[in-house]
């Protein structure tokens, strides 16, 4: 019998990445959103009914959840998919979460003989739906070989990072750094246009020099500076990474000086924004503390 695969967490990135699964495995889908879970069943994925019921019919589930907490309630709260899943199955957690709460879930389910492994992702949305995102894998050298088939059929591009946690670690560090990037392009764009430049030259200046990043790249010229501000992350779940990853560092005696900034930033945003509000949105508040209009002023996601 082929092995059936669930997925539970269908917002921005799990459907992105259950959309790509989908494309060679029928799924088993579950969400809290009852519209989240129809989109899928239109491309052929099957509702289940609970996360009971979706984890007794699947051998592999994977998980893309804002939080470890919502990890943490899907898997052991009232009907939840621990209760469903049977010995030697193997869930599959794709959320940005914190590592010590992944490793002592994975260490709550080997005790029903349960395999949890962590496989965070970067890349946003679009770069799961065109096969390219970036998985980061915390697991054994067993469960990784399990798990490998199903997250090669997602992005060709999967790292074993190292044993459970470590996947989360990586993707902490990948956020830290990408967060910080991106404040620091604000920032910069902001002084080259408070001092006269137009904004998409400066952009296309600096990505010939030694400035050049992702987010320059990526996202500033062919999103920010369109009036596009809308990837599909939110402000909220970005300040989560952070400070999850300040947290890492002060819990292993690793100084946070960006990351702790970085966080204060984002905490600002959120404070302007709103916590629901898009990433990009934060150009918003470089141009209003700079007096620019580095977003163009005809964007409607103001
Ligand atoms: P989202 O808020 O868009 O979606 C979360 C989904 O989880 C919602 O549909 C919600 O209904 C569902 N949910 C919550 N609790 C549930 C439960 N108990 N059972 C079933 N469904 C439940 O979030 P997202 O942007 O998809 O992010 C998910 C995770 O992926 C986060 O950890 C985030 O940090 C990470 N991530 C997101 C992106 C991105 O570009 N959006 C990129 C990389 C990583």
């Amino acid at each position: 019998m082929s092995k059936q695969i669930g997925f539970v967490g269908l917002g921005n990135m799990g459907a992105a990445l259950a959309r790509r699964l989908q494309l060679t495995q029928a799924l088993h889908v579950f969400d809290l959103q009852p519209a989240a879970v129809a989109r899928l069943v239109a491309l052929g994925s099957r509702a289940s009914a609970s996360l009971q019921a979706l984890g007794d019919a699947c051998d592999v589930v994977l998980l893309c959840l804002p939080t470890s907490d919502h990890v943490r309630s899907a898997l052991f709260g009232a009907q939840g998919l621990a209760a469903g899943l049977k010995p030697g199955s193997l869930v599959i957690d794709q959320s940005t979460g914190d590592p010590i709460a992944t490793r002592a879930m994975a260490q709550q389910l080997a005790e029903r003989g349960v395999d949890l492994i962590d496989a965070p992702v970067s890349g946003g949305a679009a770069g799961a739906d065109a096969g390219t995102i970036a998985i980061m894998v915390g697991a054994t050298a067993e469960q990784y070989a399990r798990a490998q088939p199903v997250l090669g059929a997602i992005s060709p591009n999967v790292f074993h990072a190292g044993g459970v946690g470590a996947g989360q670690v990586i993707k902490l560090v990948n956020n830290l750094v990408s967060a910080a990037q991106r404040m620091l392009v604000f920032e910069g764009v902001a002084l080259a246009a408070k001092n006269g430049l137009d904004p998409e030259r400066a952009c296309q200046i600096l990505l010939a020099g030694g400035a050049r990043n992702a987010f320059l790249e990526k996202f500033m010229l062919p999103q920010v500076l369109k009036g596009n501000l809308s990837p599909g992350f939110t402000l909220e779940l970005m300040h989560k990474d952070v400070r999850l990853a300040c947290e890492l560092g002060s819990n292993s005696g690793v100084p946070m000086f960006y990351g702790n900034l970085t966080r204060e930033l984002f905490q600002m945003a959120i404070g302007e924004m709103g916590a629901q509000a898009q990433v990009h949105t934060a150009a918003l508040m470089f141009d209003r503390l700079a007096g620019t209009h580095v977003v163009p002023a005809a964007d409607t996601a103001r």
